[in-house]
């Protein structure tokens, strides 16, 4: 879908959540809806239109990336000149959604001074959160060219991963590789973590130096084109013990369990629930202390999210990843992730690499 079916899509769903106008301030809803890539903007959504603010900055780059919307390059920041806008217009345009999640008080404090009285402003739902769940072809082959780009990464570690290197080095010859390969950046923090340091589920890079013996959990990603990847391999320095073995192995039936239970029509809950009883099986589940995954696309971390809680049912389209762990504090921890796109009937695997244990 190109930017103008998606404004389309977001317009037509106003009237229903009782709306005039949607002020998008999230800057991957910005770049989702109407293409403008920059760090200052506020796209106005109403029925009859859509209108982004932004300041004198960005007039090249939005007069080369906005679509389906008009332009106005204003002096002020964009919000406050979304807002002197909505007050010239006057009336008919009263229910004002923001997105709450993505609006310091600061922000509506201002907002709301320059607003008419009469004027409502509300947190509005995540309209466009729940139209990216969804990728359309486009994104997900963008996803693909993300994740093949990430997953070479992973050669870096390889060559880099040795008792007595810093685990801040492995991650720097990563990210170098990636600016080398034309990544736009790292779409998190890279998290090498070693020895007991590998039962931190979020143990960044740190200056801890690899041990001789133990696992390694290698947890990074991309941006490429606007779409981050995300993957996680553990490897083993040293011969592992048969306890580490077979724990790595457990992660991995875990993980494949829960990859095979993704397809149109299941719920996250089952999937979730797939990787867990695994574990279980293996009196491990109580070591399984995250989700079992999340949504990805111009964001990290979006929806929907794999948890025993949630409720929402996968439909096709959706790039998720799938990424149970283990870990046993003081000791060590393993973790296996992939990312996925669920399809009419199961999934495609986007993650190119095997998951047989490396051991260095
Ligand atoms: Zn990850
Ligand atoms: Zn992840």
């Amino acid at each position: 879908m190109d930017h103008s079916g998606r404004l389309l899509g977001i317009r037509k769903t106003l009237a229903a959540h009782k709306l005039d106008v949607l002020l998008v301030t999230h800057l991957p809803n910005i770049r989702y809806l109407c293409g403008f890539s920059g760090s200052s903007g506020v796209l106005l959504v109403s029925e009859k239109g859509s209108v982004f603010f932004t300041d004198g900055r960005y007039t090249t780059q939005a007069r080369a990336e906005v679509q389906g919307a008009r332009l106005a390059v204003t002096r002020k920041p964009g919000l406050s000149a979304a807002a002197e806008w909505l007050k010239s217009r006057g009336q008919g345009l009263r229910r004002i959604g923001v997105e709450g999640e993505h609006m310091t008080v600061g922000a509506r404090c201002r907002l709301t001074a320059v607003l008419p009285t009469r004027t409502r402003l509300r947190e509005a739902p995540a309209l466009v959160e729940q139209m990216r769940m969804v990728k359309d072809e486009e994104e997900i082959s963008r996803l693909r060219a993300a994740v093949r780009l990430g997953a070479g990464l992973f050669d870096a570690a390889l060559k880099t991963i040795r008792p007595g290197v810093k685990e801040a080095d492995v991650a720097a010859e990563m990210e170098y590789a990636a600016r080398r390969a034309g990544a736009e950046q790292m779409s998190f923090e890279t998290i090498i973590a070693s020895g007991e340091r590998s039962a931190l589920p979020h143990g960044r890079a740190s200056q801890a130096v690899i041990p001789a013996h133990g696992f390694v959990v290698c947890d990074f990603g991309v941006i490429l084109a606007g779409y981050c990847s995300d993957m996680t391999r553990t490897v083993h320095v040293g011969d592992p013990t048969h306890q580490a073995r077979q724990t790595y192995e457990t992660v991995r039936e875990a993980q494949q369990a829960a990859v095979d239970a993704v397809g149109s029509g299941t719920s996250v809950g089952e999937v979730d629930r797939a990787a867990r009883k695994l574990l279980h099986k293996r009196h491990l589940a109580k070591f399984f202390t995250h989700s079992t995954g999340h949504g990805v696309g111009l964001e990290i971390h979006e929806s929907p999210r794999i948890a025993a809680a949630q409720t929402e049912i996968l439909r096709p389209g959706m790039v998720i990843t799938i990424e149970p762990g283990v870990y046993v504090p003081g000791k060590w921890g393993v973790r296996i992730e992939d990312m996925v796109v669920v399809r009419e009937r199961g999934y495609e695997m986007l993650t190119p690499t095997s998951k047989e244990l490396v051991v260095i």
